[in-house]
């Protein structure tokens, strides 16, 4: 296969990678899968648009009114004092009113009502006196007031929604307005994941001794099917060679992508790195991150055959940052989704001192609350990478850049809320 391309950029060092760094050479190296499938819109939701939706209609398809009150030609009414209009009818919404407005006459008018011909600018019925037939308009009303102009929301053969997009239900609703009941999507992307420890212990078996359940195959589970993978779920491998390269080969036979929790770590990572080496072409990273400093990327079997593969930490709470971090946006690209942006952070007022070493980005678990109409955020406490009641409890991570030191209580960080994150 072709060589990764960030094996051979020049600033390149493994030991050392930035987070955004490392996303970046992730996002730079990936493309979307191929293939999609038409869909009714209520099955389009959370589904990545494959091509851009058209209307095929205007958007409102008349000019009608925005608001309940009184249709005029905005020539008849005087500019200073009242003009008095006779009342000839009425338009509702769904039934028009089938005459015209001419000179010194007015329609009542229902919002959504088509407009009646002539008729420039809707008055609003709070500010219009009724004596008879006669309708009393007050001065200062302005042309094309409280009038909706056909295809003013969207225009016959403009694009409503650009390919790429994940469709929320905004969207379900426009595809809906424009007449539309099926939509071309981009096939859900296929993950194979499996967890690597000799310690690990399925759920239903008992522990034996010096055992830890495997937690890792359930979140990421979670996370992936929140994402709207297709989740094909490997088990336990142990760390021996034999079963991990047949776990590979299969996962990258039936898999685009491959998630891997375990065995990345400096006293791991040698036997790993060997089997890779024969496997495809992985590159193990150092990155400047806490938790979640080992990684590693790359792709099992060839470029045409096989799967890109994403070796997390083994700490609970490390797979779930790094997934955040890297394989979600990551995900999204295969998946199709374009552009694929960042989740944004907003500044808070941390109420208590955190400790931090200087050099790396550090997500601290937080949970934000208001105070004087202020954000603020507290941190879970206990923060090691194993202690994954830490995620449970958070609401937010608290980004800590890497030139930051340790943060005072009462001082602003930034924080990135886990609400449409996880
Ligand atoms: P490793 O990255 O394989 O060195 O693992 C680091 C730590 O994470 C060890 O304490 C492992 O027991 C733990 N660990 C690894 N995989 C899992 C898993 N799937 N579920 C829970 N803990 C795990
Ligand atoms: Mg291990």
């Amino acid at each position: 296969m072709t060589s990764l391309n960030f094996t051979c950029l020049d600033d390149y060092d493994p030991n050392a990678l930035s987070v955004d760094r490392a996303r970046q050479l992730i996002l730079d190296t990936l493309q979307p899968v191929v293939g999609h499938e038409r869909v009714f819109v209520r099955q389009a939701l959370d589904r990545v648009l494959a091509e851009d939706v058209i209307s095929p209609v205007d958007v409102p398809a008349h000019d009608n009114s925005a608001m309940d009150g009184w249709a005029v030609r905005h020539v008849d009414l005087a500019t200073e004092g009242d003009a008095r209009l006779k009342n000839i009818g009425t338009a509702f919404a769904g039934r028009a009113f089938a005459g015209k407005v001419g000179a010194g006459e007015t329609a009542r008018i229902m919002t959504g009502a088509v407009l009646p011909e002539g008729v420039d600018c809707v008055v609003i019925q709070e500010v219009v006196k009724v004596e008879g037939d006669t309708v009393i308009i007050p001065p200062g009303q302005r042309r094309e007031q409280n009038v909706r102009r056909a295809g003013e929301d969207l225009r016959t053969g403009s694009p409503a929604i650009a390919a790429g997009k994940k469709l929320r239900p905004a969207e379900l609703g426009i595809i809906a307005s424009l007449g539309i009941a099926e939509v071309l999507v981009r096939r859900r992307v296929r993950v194979a994941l499996f967890s690597t420890g000799d310690e690990l212990c399925s759920i239903g078996t008992p522990l034996f001794p010096g055992a830890v359940y495997d937690s890792n195959r359930y979140t990421l589970w979670g996370m992936l099917t929140r994402l709207g993978c297709e989740v094909i779920d490997m088990g336990v491998v142990k760390d021996d060679p034999a079963s991990l390269e047949a776990a590979f080969r299969e996962a990258a036979d039936c898999a685009d992508a491959i998630i891997t929790s375990g065995g990345v770590s400096v006293g791991e990572a040698d036997f790993i790195k060997q089997l890779m080496a024969q496997l495809g072409e992985v590159a193990f990273w150092k990155i400047a991150m806490k938790p979640g400093r080992p990684m590693a990327f790359g792709r099992i079997g060839t470029e045409d055959q096989g799967a890109w593969l994403f070796g997390l930490p083994g700490n609970p709470v490390a797979v779930m940052v790094t997934f955040y971090q890297f394989v979600r946006p990551a995900l999204l690209k295969l998946a199709g989704v374009s552009p694929v942006t960042s989740f944004p952070t907003f500044a808070a007022r941390c109420v208590e001192p955190i400790k931090k070493g200087k050099g790396r980005t550090e997500f601290q678990r937080g949970v934000l609350f208001q105070e004087n109409g202020e954000w603020c955020v507290r941190p879970t406490g206990h923060q090691g990478s194993g202690i994954l009641s830490s995620m449970a409890v958070a609401d937010c991570f608290i980004v800590l850049e890497p030139e930051r030191e340790k943060v005072g209580a009462g001082e602003t960080v930034q924080v990135q809320p886990m609400t449409g994150l996880v």
